[in-house]
């Protein structure tokens, strides 16, 4: 895994799939592309995607039909979704909208916009992977350079290390279990035993205690980590 925000792309018209996987791909955003809802509700099922491209009509399972149900999921309800459309009646708009889509664009889009909205989804959603700044307590963490500083002190990070942090920067207080930090991560189509999590947790917090201060890493017992 490099750390790129991926894209889920759910779009059924090949030539349209083509273009923006190509944009996608030329920003350095890690791509996965579905052609219909059910296939889309499969690939999201294995790996939940930093933001979702949902055309609204397709074949089998509408693209409302699998906004709707990623917004039931818990795993899925906080994922960036745009949707793109032909249709642009106000009715419409508003219901995709109101069925939990973060965004709409109505085809023929320009595509240097649709990708100025998604960047700007990924920022609010997932600032580590969108190059942005995290900071919490003498904490800074930058995406984009990959410093770490504490107290303005850089830190020595390995890469596992780093996303690591970032993932738990991004949502100070959230208890992650080893499960959820592995797929995030490591990525699920990577083998790596749980106990590996707390090796790379023990040496995170290890080299954020580097120059002294207090541990800002909690150990929930039987469920994880979180960051304070
Ligand atoms: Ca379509």
């Amino acid at each position: 895994m490099s750390g790129a925000a991926s894209i889920l792309l759910v779009e059924d018209e090949a030539a349209q799939r083509e273009i923006l996987t190509y944009n996608l791909q030329s920003e350095g955003y890690d791509v996965r592309a579905a052609t219909d809802g059910e296939e889309a509700l499969v690939l999201v099922a294995e790996q939940v995607p930093d933001l979702i491209l949902l055309d609204w009509m397709l074949p089998h399972v509408s693209g409302l039909e699998v906004c709707r149900r990623l917004r039931q999921r818990p795993e899925t309800r906080a994922v960036p979704i745009l949707m793109l459309s032909a249709r642009s009646e106000e009715v419409d708009r508003v219901r995709g909208l109101e069925t939990g889509a973060d965004d709409y664009m109505v085809k023929p889009y320009s595509v240097t916009e649709l990708m100025a909205r998604l960047r700007a989804h990924l920022r609010r959603a997932r600032p580590a992977v969108a190059g942005g700044v995290l900071e919490w307590g003498d904490l800074r963490l930058d995406a984009e350079s990959h410093r770490v500083t504490r107290a303005d002190k850089p830190l020595k990070l390995g890469p596992t290390e780093f996303r690591l942090l970032s993932t738990l920067m991004e949502r100070p207080g959230r208890v992650y279990s080893r499960e959820q930090l592995l797929d995030r991560v490591w990525g699920r189509d990577i083998y790596v035993d749980t106990r590996t999590v707390d090796v790379h947790v023990g040496r995170l917090r290890k080299a954020l205690m580097a120059h002294g201060g207090d541990d800002p890493l909690r150990t929930v017992r039987g469920v994880g980590y979180s960051l304070g």
